[in-house]
């Protein structure tokens, strides 16, 4: 990952390369950063920037040989934590390929994308990790350069895996950096927090998003706007959008929501099938579409017309559904599905999800 590579946020960029070129590099760094944010991106690109070895004042070369391992997440000097299933033998050494493709796919991809990659269903950093950590920090670099390591979603250590590290952090060896990557640095031991250099990662604008989707992923304006309005700052939340779901996305939810206007069963029933069949992220893209058309009726209910972003089928459908709904069956409803992608996030059946939350929208479109 270079800099060049993440878009905006030039401001964290150059007090990162600042840092290093005036030898100021703390050596316990946090990035922090929501889901969908440039948190590891950056962690990545500052890595390759201290490692290269043509270093230019706005990135990385990219193209020496260290920048080389770097791309490939395979320089001997850096060493990536991240969540696995735990226990002795089970620790991020052993997954490493699937990380690095992990990382090449998905830079901006969250924990459970990582779970799912993996096939586990729970992930921690075990106590295993830190000590087997410290072991390889303890010995001589390879290339000469710092010992780096990186730990992301730092916030899933374990007690005993945050205590190792936090010995570590405050005795560090010579020329090591801990560059630690969290979302939800509250669950972080605050012992830990206390002893790093905070880096705050903000979510991505609305105009960058738009502009990473139209530059690097050919995606026309108009959708750009659209997916950059509903993914809310989150760049891996847009991706998944992009790509994950396609323009009838919105089709089959407006006819789902016309089943469920006419309660009509035989119709709800092979859907319900239908959805169970299309995969997690799938439904999880559903339900949060769903969501987002339901803020724009809510809108539109409360005279926000002027509001409304949305264009074509999509407002025509929010024309009409606002005649049958009012404040509090769209609250109702709101819940309904915000409820459904909780469980859905934890593994519940999708078909009966989806067969319970159409019955009750069902009942509160009467
Ligand atoms: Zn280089």
């Amino acid at each position: 990952m270079l800099f060049r590579e993440i878009i905006g946020l030039d401001d964290v960029k150059q007090s990162l390369i600042q840092a290093v070129n005036s030898n100021h590099v703390a050596h316990a760094q946090l990035f922090h950063g929501a889901e969908g944010s440039a948190n590891l991106a950056l962690a990545l690109a500052y890595a390759t920037y201290i490692n290269c070895e043509n270093k230019q004042a706005d990135d990385a070369c990219g193209r020496c040989p260290n920048c080389n391992k770097m791309s490939k997440l395979a320089h001997p000097d850096v060493n990536y934590i991240f969540p696995t299933a735990g226990g002795k033998s089970v620790i991020s050494e052993n997954f490493m390929p699937q990380w690095r493709t992990f990382v090449k796919d998905t830079p901006y991809g969250t924990l459970s994308d990582w779970l799912e990659h993996i096939a586990i269903k729970q992930g921690n950093i075990p106590a295993e990790e830190s000590r087997q950590l410290i072991q390889k920090l303890s010995l001589k670099s390879y290339e000469g350069g710092y010992k780096i390591a990186i730990i992301w979603q730092s916030e899933m250590l374990n007690i005993a895996a945050g205590n190792a590290l936090l010995k570590v952090l405050e005795e560090p060896p010579e020329q090591t950096l801990f560059l630690l990557v969290a979302s939800s640095s509250d669950k972080l031991l605050t012992t830990i927090i206390s002893r790093t250099q905070r880096i705050a990662v903000r979510n991505f604008t609305d105009d960058e998003i738009v502009s990473y989707l139209t530059q690097k992923q050919d995606i026309g304006p108009e959708r750009a706007k659209q997916i950059a309005y509903l993914s809310d700052g989150n760049l891996n939340h847009a991706l998944e959008i992009a790509h994950k779901t396609d323009d009838d996305q919105h089709a089959w939810f407006a006819n789902w929501m016309r089943m469920c206007y006419a309660l009509n069963i035989l119709k709800l029933v092979p859907m319900a099938d239908e959805f169970d069949a299309k995969g997690k992220e799938y439904q999880k893209a559903m339900l949060e579409y769903g969501l987002s058309i339901f803020r724009e009726i809510f809108l539109y209910c409360h005279g926000g017309e002027n509001l409304i972003r949305l264009e074509g089928d999509e407002l025509v459908f929010v024309q009409k559904f606002s005649n049958v709904l009012n404040i509090s069956n769209l609250e109702a409803i709101t819940n309904l599905l915000s409820e459904s992608h909780y469980h859905i996030e934890r593994n519940g059946r999708a078909k009966m999800i989806f067969l319970d939350i159409s019955l009750a929208i069902a009942r509160l479109m009467r």
